[in-house]
């Protein structure tokens, strides 16, 4: 059969509304979103004829989003959800009851971990996830590869970073030596991801970073090796910072300065890096970060897991420059992984914080698309429905008795009505989940063994 000329891959019609967060802000009653060769090529509103297509996808009823990206997870901790010793820890008394469980992870275990997580990211409405693992036990295998392995199945937009500790107890730092690696390891092992996996391309779906675990966890030495490998490389930088009151304490103890001051005086406050909750920085360290353009993963659910009162200054921060994103984080979080539930608990942080003037749901949505864009160098390619951009956006439904009478504000009411998930995840133009249900075969399978990994891992 002849194709019209201009037929493009998938067409998404019917919305309620499209938000394209695109530079304008356009939103387009009854919208449609034209996707070909994994890029979007049209986007309009109920006033323009669609192009024809080889799939449509209906989004009745449903909010069109650019796919939400999510910019700081642990996903390997969801083999110790909720772990009953760890859970009223502080911080620090939660990463040491771990640590000896977390040595016991291996390739079967992180690719389960990954399946798993990446899944249900995808069913809450993520498109593009980043991972920050950073706990490699000697002779684990090849932990990278196997959790890049299951997004390639699932058909997520990943960037997995390199993660590394090299400070133990023995050298006054919290991990066992058994999770530990030393300097020119990570930095060796670090190169071969980047020469096996990073894609540049425009519409990339694997992105490596680097990602020392927390300016506290390796040795000032790292910290700047890794920053000079990730030039030579054009890499991102990723880390922990001011996620906790207790780090000033100690980095003026082992640095003599406090862990923000630290972070400079290595080497990576540059536009390259992008850090993980950034909830204690001073007034002078906002304004510093925010020229250099850092950008922060705002974690609003993790921000309460941790507790103590303490929430990132996110208007500040936005202000002074730095991209911010949205951060499901691991099990320091709420245990859970919808960017959805994590743009929500942004939009009321941001209230209980600033007033009823200091968050609305269009800021959340910029964080969790173009914001989160920002932290991963990909501006303008992610997180907006704009032609060029990649074809990855998700169909929320609003409707059922949880969005009953939100007629008014379909955007607002996204986030102040709810809970949702998705009903359609698309990513390059392919759904990955369609109807509510993920289009890869072998969730229950993934679960069982998942299950079983879990329970070796928790010593049950
Ligand atoms: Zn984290």
């Amino acid at each position: 059969m002849d194709e019209a000329p201009g037929t493009v891959d998938l067409l998404v019609r019917d919305a309620v509304l499209v938000a394209t967060v695109d530079d304008a802000r356009r939103e387009l009653d009854g919208g449609w979103v034209a996707i070909d060769a994994g890029l979007v090529s049209a986007v309009g509103g109920s006033g323009s004829a669609p192009p024809a297509a080889r799939r449509v996808l209906h989004a009745d009823n449903c909010l069109v989003t650019p796919g939400l990206v999510n910019t700081h997870h642990h996903i390997y901790q969801n083999l110790t959800r909720s772990y009953r010793p760890a859970v009223n820890g502080s911080l620090f008394e939660w990463l040491t009851t771990l640590y000896p469980r977390w040595s016991l992870i291996d390739e079967e275990a992180v690719y389960l971990s990954a399946w798993v997580g990446l899944a249900e990211l995808a069913l809450g409405g993520c498109t593009t996830t980043t991972d920050h693992l950073y706990v490699h036990p000697q002779g684990a295998g090849d932990l990278i590869t196997a959790e890049i392995r299951a997004a390639q199945e699932l058909g997520m937009r990943f960037h997995p970073t390199r993660g590394s500790m090299s400070l133990s107890e023995k050298d006054g730092g919290l991990p066992p030596d058994s999770v530990v690696q030393d300097d020119d390891e990570i930095l060796a092992e670090s190169e071969r991801l980047v020469a096996a996996h990073h894609d540049p391309s425009w519409g990339a779906m694997v992105r490596i970073g680097l990602a020392p675990c927390s300016p506290f966890s390796v040795t000032p030495r790292l910290m700047r090796a890794t920053a000079e490998l990730a030039e030579r490389l054009d890499v991102r930088l990723h880390t922990h910072l001011a996620e906790d009151p207790d780090e000033d304490t100690y980095a003026e103890r082992a640095f003599g300065r406090r862990t923000v001051e630290h972070f400079e005086e290595v080497g990576w406050c540059s536009d390259r890096s992008w850090v993980a909750h950034c909830i204690y920085p001073s007034g002078g360290e906002v304004a510093r970060l925010g020229a250099a353009g850092v950008g922060v993963a705002h974690c609003p659910s993790s921000n309460m897991v941790i507790g103590g009162g303490g929430m990132a200054p996110v208007a500040e921060l936005r202000a002074a420059g730095s991209p911010v994103g949205i951060g499901c984080d691991g099990s320091a979080s709420a245990d859970a992984a919808s960017l959805w539930m994590e743009a929500r608990a942004a939009l009321l942080l941001g209230r209980l914080r600033r007033g009823p003037q200091g968050m609305g749901a269009r800021d959340a949505l910029e964080i969790a698309t173009r914001g989160s864009a920002g932290c991963l160098g990909r501006d303008g390619e992610l997180g907006v429905l704009a032609p060029g951009a990649v074809g990855d956006l998700v169909c929320w439904p609003m409707e059922g008795v949880a969005f009953a009478g939100a007629l008014s504000d379909p955007l607002e009411a996204w986030l102040r009505c709810g809970p949702v998930t998705a009903r359609h995840t698309v990513v390059a133009g392919v759904p990955v989940v369609e109807d509510g249900r993920l289009t890869v075969a072998g969730e229950e399978d993934r679960l069982a063994r998942h299950r079983a990994a879990a329970r070796r891992v928790q010593g049950l």
